[in-house]
């Protein structure tokens, strides 16, 4: 089969929810993926931030393959040998009382949200079904009914509806506005992306986090962080919000907290807001399995063991710097944080970001536009400066064709 016959049977028998870059990867190992031809490309998305830890991480894989053949799956309906372990470990990692355990990062979201309400009512004392959350717009937390129903986003939300109501939403990085909303004796949690990744990697001006969380606290309200995306060592710390030294009440982890190898996500917060869901009242078949534990506690030792936050945070200066030396007409904007970074694009004589894609692809690097206009530069966080350097050179080859 050739690359066309792959895409062809994709498109064939797939559902037409995403469009991919026309590249059919067969192969990874650090911060490199390899096509059905062989040709080895730069993976600069490393699957929206999922794979911090580089393409089939040795270390991890070897916790994956070693727990496989142990145990994979109990359900909660029994304690098993190994989620005790991770528990503890991941807990004294992001320093909070309690972890609960989920898969994909909507999931985590979801658990958030219900967390949230759930100390709305037990310990807020907030009157039944009359809890809010604020949310801002531009948002991405995940595509479930209820998430989507925060979303300002059209293609999210279109001929989706009714929507889960509930929600206040409040322009980004905007401190009047969330402090405006807050009046609201009602509203029991903030919840909010440290840096917007899917809406095009919007940074908040400094402070944003530190004020709202002081806004949030002077109310008696929760500050969630979604650090989905930034967390886990991408934007240069650990997590996003530690620039800013906020701790939020409630903090959920997905992607990267498995190094891309199995969908892990996380909630994390104290026993106040923690215990305040019972058993039997929330939970998933997958969430705390073994095998999961078993690779997200090797996730996290890597990101430790190799300072990818260190790197992320040094690399992710020179890819700033080395971008804006970059002479084109289409490059209007670089803006971002440790490795999470985007560029927004001027179309030019018909061309726009998903031609830069095309080009950048035929040169051996695979990067994807989001909103038609940004492209988001994300590397795995193993990438070496050497190979960074190598990597700018094809990005400014691409950018090249276009003048
Ligand atoms: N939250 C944020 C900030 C995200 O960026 C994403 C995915 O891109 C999600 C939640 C949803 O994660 P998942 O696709 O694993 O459900």
């Amino acid at each position: 089969m050739n690359t066309s016959d792959y895409i062809k049977r994709e498109d064939k028998f797939g559902a037409h929810n995403y469009h991919p870059l026309p590249v059919v990867l067969e192969r990874g190992e650090g911060p490199f993926v390899w096509d059905v031809d062989g040709k080895r490309y730069f993976d600069f998305l490393s699957a929206y931030s999922a794979v911090n830890q580089g393409h089939c991480h040795p270390a991890i894989i070897k916790a994956l393959t070693d727990q496989a053949s142990r145990l994979t799956l109990t359900s909660r309906a029994f304690y098993n040998s190994v989620l005790g372990e991770y528990e503890e470990y991941i807990t004294k990692y992001f320093k909070y009382d309690k972890v609960l355990p989920m898969n994909s990062g909507a999931e985590a979201d979801e658990t958030a949200l219900k967390l949230c309400r759930k100390w709305a009512y037990k310990k807020k004392g907030i009157k039944p079904n009359n809890a809010k959350i604020i949310a801002c717009e531009g948002n991405f937390h995940g595509r479930t009914i209820s998430i989507i129903s925060m979303s300002t986003d059209p293609d999210a939300r279109d001929d989706y509806g009714p929507f889960t109501p509930g929600f206040i939403i409040i322009p980004y990085n905007d401190l009047k506005a969330l402090e405006n909303a807050l009046k609201d004796p009602d509203v029991a949690g903030f919840l909010v992306e440290p840096i917007q990744g899917e809406a095009g990697v919007f940074v908040p001006d400094e402070g944003y986090l530190k004020k709202s969380w002081e806004l949030c606290k002077s109310k008696n309200v929760l500050f969630i962080a979604d650090e989905v995306q930034t967390g886990i060592a991408r934007t240069g710390k650990l997590l996003a919000c530690d620039h800013e030294g906020v701790r939020p009440d409630i903090l959920i982890l997905g992607k990267a907290l498995s190094g891309g190898v199995l969908p892990v996500s996380a909630v994390l917060a104290d026993d106040e807001i923690m215990l305040t869901i019972k058993p039997g009242e929330h939970g998933s078949t997958f969430g705390g399995n073994p095998l999961a534990a078993k690779v997200a506690i090797a996730a996290l030792e890597v990101i430790k063991n190799e300072k990818l936050a260190e790197n992320a945070d040094r690399l992710g200066k020179i890819f700033r710097s080395e971008f804006s030396s970059i002479k084109s007409e289409m490059v209007e904007l670089v803006r971002g944080k440790g490795l999470l970074n985007a560029v927004v694009i001027k179309p030019r004589n018909g061309k726009e970001a998903w031609d830069v894609c095309l080009a950048m692809k035929d040169k051996g690097l695979i990067a994807k536009p989001t909103h038609n206009h940004i492209i988001r530069f994300a590397p795995p966080l193993v990438i070496t400066e050497k190979q960074l350097m190598e990597a700018i050179g094809l990005i400014k080859e691409a950018f090249k064709l276009f003048e």
